[in-house]
């Protein structure tokens, strides 16, 4: 029996973008599922503005292939357009115009017929005390609602956001979570972000791809983040292999960390340090070090990236 699989929402295959010397983005690959929210994670200039871009058409691949919701992506090409939304850094709006003028124009632009979808889209992103402002004399994080209004009005089915959230305070971050976390979980909407920020991604999406200089350097489920922040205690002495087989014969969970240094992650050697270090010096493998650590969510990416050493390191 043949099982169907669905079309992926976006299908990014070897993509490559070079500026003369610069290769913003190098063989990039990726794949982005209805239902899924994927963030697009790396520092500045990292390539992510500018892979979004080939999403959206607005930039030519220098080599590589670039499918939004199952159709090859060309500049020219209008249907498919009709069924993404998108937010591409600083959202432009009328400033003259209000709130409710600015989403009424998107509305006949899009050929909406429905006036109520203005009305919809106010409510949902919290823009309806706003509704009469001019766009001029919004805060930088309402400014930012309006972009996203703008991008959801047409109720699309993929959303490709740059910077969601930036310039929206923790309130108004946790809010788009919850606005992007239903759009995707009930409704089954793709979702492609990108961002600088690590914890703030851990918190918005469900996997994460990791790019520097250009390259994927790790995809990751936003779920599994937690395993590189876990506390674990570390210990050195001058017999390893001693004070590892001493550990596990007590019961511990020990291991080697390719530096030398053992790695203890079981709750009874985080809690009872003690009790560690009198078991190596009775095995006669006295610890030289002997400390608790956790990683925080930044550190981690900085380490993948190569912009710190990695614990161990030097
Ligand atoms: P940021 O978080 O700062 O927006 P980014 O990850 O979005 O960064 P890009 O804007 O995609 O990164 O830039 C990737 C690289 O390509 C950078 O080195 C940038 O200077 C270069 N670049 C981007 N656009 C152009 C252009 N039009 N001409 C020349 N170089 C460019």
């Amino acid at each position: 029996m043949q099982v169907a699989v669905p079309a992926s929402a976006i299908e990014v295959s070897d993509l490559t973008k070079r500026y003369g010397d610069v290769l913003a983005v190098d063989h990039l690959t990726l794949r982005v599922q209805p239902g899924e929210i994927y963030a697009l994670l790396g520092l500045n200039g990292a390539g992510k503005t500018t892979t979004i871009r080939m999403l959206l058409g607005m930039v030519r691949p220098s080599s590589g292939s670039v499918s939004v919701l199952a159709e090859q992506v060309r500049p020219e090409q209008s249907s498919v357009w009709s069924r993404v939304g998108y937010l591409v850094e600083t959202p432009a709006a009328y400033p003259e115009l209000t709130v409710r003028e600015n989403l009424e124009i998107v509305r006949r632009l899009r050929g909406l017929t429905d006036p109520w979808v203005v009305d919809d889209v106010l409510a949902q992103l919290g823009l309806v005390p706003y509704a009469d402002r001019r766009a001029r004399t919004l805060s930088l994080g309402n400014s930012q609602r309006l972009g996203l209004a703008k991008a959801l009005i047409h109720r699309p089915d993929l959303l490709i956001l740059d910077e969601p959230a930036n310039g929206l305070d923790p309130a108004g971050v946790a809010e788009v979570r919850d606005l992007l976390h239903d759009l995707a979980h009930r409704h089954g909407v793709a979702i492609l972000l990108s961002s600088h920020i690590l914890t703030e991604v851990a918190r918005l999406s469900t996997r994460i791809g990791i790019i520097h200089h250009g390259r994927m350097v790790e995809e990751i489920a936003a779920a599994d983040l937690t395993a590189h922040t876990r506390p674990r205690l570390t210990v050195v002495t001058r017999n390893a292999a001693g004070a590892m087989a001493a550990l596990r014969a007590a019961g511990h969970f020990a291991e080697l960390d390719g530096h030398g240094k053992l790695v203890l992650t079981d709750e009874r050697a985080l809690h009872h340090a003690d009790e560690v270090a009198t078991l190596l010096v009775n095995a006669d493998c006295p610890p030289t070090r002997l400390a608790v650590e956790q990683d925080d969510l930044e550190t981690y990416f900085l380490q993948l990236v190569g912009a710190i050493p990695a614990a161990g390191d030097g």
